[in-house]
């Protein structure tokens, strides 16, 4: 069994956005990730710290505002504006979730398509589903797909079956995955997109060459669900209580029982260590590029 260990992929991509950092900060180029925090959702305030700690290992400065809960709409897209105006801020990040009274695609898309980091405006998410190379790929889908072709996993022409159709993961991975070899990323595999509505899920996922799980329910996806020697991608992050000692001790699991599967697949990526890194690295990776594109190289 290969693991697809995004830790140490994430390390090595990591390594040289640093080289590339100290280049373009010599010609007077300081890529700049504009940070964005409504609230205090705990998981929210983690992500974010380690965004901007992962950003000064690679030497990209990073600008966070942290706004209370109860911050109008009108004054998120005001600081958006004046960021998408200044030359300083290369990208933009908004965590999501944002709280229900703002409208977060109308957040999404004030973003300035060159600057819109997470991939996730309309512009760029259109420009991916209708066949034009976006300025950003959503990270968490690009994540995972860098990490396939870096263990020569390739999809094309693999059965690629995802579960769970969500807007930051599953939407986009299925576009990307059907990209033609025109792009900088080639998908070309057949793909089959599986959510709560699905009935008989394991006859899908049990046909993968390659299942993605996105779906947020702890080990949710079991040994009999899969085929032998197929490669599993675990994108869930879900926080269990479990005993260890007599202490109730939370611990991080993924979408899939790790354990039982790791004895049948031909790889799969552990929970932690295996989306979650790839998906950071690819927003440092982000937002190198947009410094460039928005310095005109
Ligand atoms: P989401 O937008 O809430 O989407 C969840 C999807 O799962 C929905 O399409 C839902 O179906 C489907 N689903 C739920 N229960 C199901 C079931 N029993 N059978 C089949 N499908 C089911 O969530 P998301 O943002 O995509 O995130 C999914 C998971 O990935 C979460 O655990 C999140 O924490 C994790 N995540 C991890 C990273 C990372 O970097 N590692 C990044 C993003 C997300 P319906 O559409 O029918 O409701």
């Amino acid at each position: 069994m290969i693991l697809l260990d995004g830790k140490e992929v994430s390390s090595k991509i990591k390594e040289s956005l640093k080289i590339e950092v100290a280049e373009l900060n010599a010609k007077g180029i300081v890529p700049n990730l504009g940070v964005i925090l409504v609230g205090e959702f705990p998981p929210s305030v983690i992500y974010v710290r380690n965004k901007e700690h992962a950003c000064k290992e690679v030497g990209i400065k990073t600008t966070t505002i942290h706004l209370k809960e109860n911050v109008a709409e009108s004054e998120l897209m005001r600081i958006i504006e004046e960021w998408n105006a200044n030359p300083k801020i290369s990208g933009i990040l908004v965590q999501m979730p944002l709280p229900p009274h703002i409208n977060h695609h109308r957040i999404l898309n004030t973003i300035l398509p060159t600057k819109d980091v997470d991939g996730l405006c309309n512009l760029n998410l259109g420009n991916l589903i209708s066949g034009r190379e976006p300025y950003f790929y959503p990270c968490t889908p690009l994540g995972i797909i860098e990490l396939l072709y870096y263990y020569q996993i390739t999809p094309r022409g693999r059965h690629c079956v995802i579960v769970g159709r969500g807007e930051l993961v599953g939407k986009p991975l299925a576009n990307m995955l059907l990209l033609k070899n025109i792009f900088q990323y080639e998908g070309n595999a057949t793909v089959t997109v599986c959510h709560s509505q699905t009935p008989n899920l394991s006859y899908y996922t049990s046909l993968a060459d390659i299942l993605i799980v996105a779906i947020g329910k702890p080990e949710f996806v079991k040994k009999e669900m899969v085929k032998d020697n197929a490669v599993v991608v675990d994108v869930g992050v879900n926080r269990i209580s479990v005993n260890k000692n007599n202490k109730n001790i939370t611990k991080l699991v993924g979408d899939c029982d790790f354990e039982a599967l790791k004895e049948k697949v031909y790889a799969i990526t552990p929970v932690p260590g295996g989306v979650g890194p790839m998906t950071v690295a690819m927003l440092l990776k982000n937002t190198v590029r947009a410094s460039k594109i928005n310095a005109g190289l």
